[in-house]
């Protein structure tokens, strides 16, 4: 079979003409085109699982305008998206259903919504796509789709895990990071993540020889990548880790993970992630007083009980020479209007690299949405296009819905101001070096 694997780009895409000028900014600007621009993972691993008898094509829709370009000489579709872009999604797959080309689809949008996807798709890949990919093969084959395959209590295991074919990438597509996976999950389970661990229940790695053969084939393929780890809490295993930066400094590549705020407690594991070409890591702290995280990682309140102060993570982090993007989300329940400022002061305090701020978003799936639709607070159900992290689609706690609008992009205005960037990043630079002098005495 030719099989077209079709990524619906533009993951949590922001509007800036709807979010405000804020969101114009170059900081702000770049952040975003980088995650814009990340191919997707998910299509490449099933491509790198077909059996050579069927041939797989990569290509990125980014708006409808692209679907004149679609190719048509497909016997098969696969497409992945998340709830953002899921309509433009469900649009392609009505587009081969009126070419008579059967279309399935997999996520965690559609995971959580099978029912709604099979309305538009022929089939629907619930759960870690590795886990039915080879059925969905042999039933599209012989032309008898089933409507729906796999489930979220099937689980994959990673020492089976596949080389993604990254050779499907067109080179010239400019991407600015190249993503690669070394863990699935994550340990805690934060009321509003609607990441990887809506598909895989349990936090598990990948075998560090296929992580390096990784890197090497994605050497292969460009001379000088800089790595974004698709992982959703990477650090979580220190002895893993330990064993793995040795080998990935050999390799000399730049790379980009998500961390937890413990890593500015490890000053041996930062000077190994330093060494090892890490650049930037994303960390969530969600808000900028333990108070506000009460109760929001829902298995043992873990975000609330860390004792490590986040100014003090921010600090020692970049001191090593490593860039801090810390996330921010307002609108939690525990929030009032001081947050804004707060989250500004703290901006300023650290001097940390980036900020990505993001709006308390409702994804489907998520414990959160279920709380907030049991307390008739969802502005509108089923809007999966305001599932952008810019747009709001609840009634907040302690403000009205124009006021975390406003303030929110006044803040961004500030945070993102192309001068204050620059000067946090100048004090930043004067650290690092004031720090690498005093460590060579
Ligand atoms: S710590 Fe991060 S990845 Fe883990 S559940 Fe919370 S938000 Fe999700």
């Amino acid at each position: 079979m030719q099989i077209a694997m079709i990524a619906i780009s533009a993951t949590g895409s922001v509007h800036p003409e709807r979010a405000g000028p804020g969101f114009q900014q170059a900081a702000f600007a770049s952040r975003n085109q980088a995650i814009d621009s990340l191919p997707s993972l998910a299509l490449l691993t099933l491509a790198g699982m077909t059996p050579p008898e069927h041939t797989c094509r990569y290509i990125e829709v980014r708006s409808e305008h692209d679907f004149e370009e679609l190719p048509r000489d497909v016997e098969l579709v696969c497409l992945s998206s998340y709830s953002a872009q899921i309509h433009l999604a469900y649009a392609v797959a009505r587009h081969y259903r009126e070419l008579g080309i059967p279309t399935v689809i997999g996520g965690p949008h559609v995971s959580c919504l099978p029912e709604e996807a099979a309305t538009h798709c022929d089939a629907v890949a619930i759960g870690e796509g590795e886990t039915c990919w080879h059925a969905i093969l042999e039933d599209a084959a012989a032309k008898s789709l089933k409507q729906f395959y796999g489930s979220l209590n099937a689980t994959f295991d990673m020492r089976n895990a596949v080389m993604p074919a990254y050779e499907l990438l067109d080179h010239d597509n400019g991407y600015a990071r190249i993503t690669l996976e070394t863990s699935r999950g994550c340990p805690h389970r934060c009321e509003f993540c609607a990441s990887s661990v809506l598909l895989a229940q349990k936090y598990k790695q990948k075998p560090i020889d296929k992580v390096l053969a990784e890197v090497d084939r994605i050497k292969e393929c460009w001379p000088r990548p800089f790595l974004e780890l698709a992982d959703d809490n990477t650090f979580v295993n220190r002895k893993y880790w330990m064993k793995l930066l040795p080998e990935l400094k050999k390799r000399k590549v730049r790379w980009f993970a998500e961390a937890d705020i413990r890593l500015g407690n490890d000053p041996e594991l930062l000077d190994m992630l330093a060494e090892s070409g890490c650049k930037e890591v994303l960390i969530g702290f969600e808000s900028t007083s333990p108070g506000h995280l009460d109760g929001l990682e829902l298995r043992a309140d873990w975000k609330s009980k860390q004792r490590l102060d986040p100014r003090e993570a921010v600090t020692t982090i970049q001191k090593h020479g490593i860039m801090v993007v810390g996330c921010f989300v307002f609108g939690l329940d525990s929030q009032d209007t001081d947050i804004f400022d707060d989250v500004y002061k703290f901006v300023c305090d650290t001097h940390i690299y980036d900020v990505q701020m993001t709006l308390l978003t409702p994804f489907p799936g998520t414990p959160l949405y279920d709380r907030l639709q049991r307390e008739g607070r969802l502005l509108k159900e089923n809007a999966w296009e305001r599932c952008t992290l810019f747009d709001i689609n609840f009634m907040p706690k302690n403000m009205s819905v124009e006021t975390l609008t406003e303030a929110f992009a006044n803040l961004a205005v500030r945070v993102f101001d192309d001068e204050f960037t620059a000067a946090r990043r100048r004090e930043l630079r004067r650290q690092i070096v004031a720090f690498r002098r005093s460590r060579r005495g």
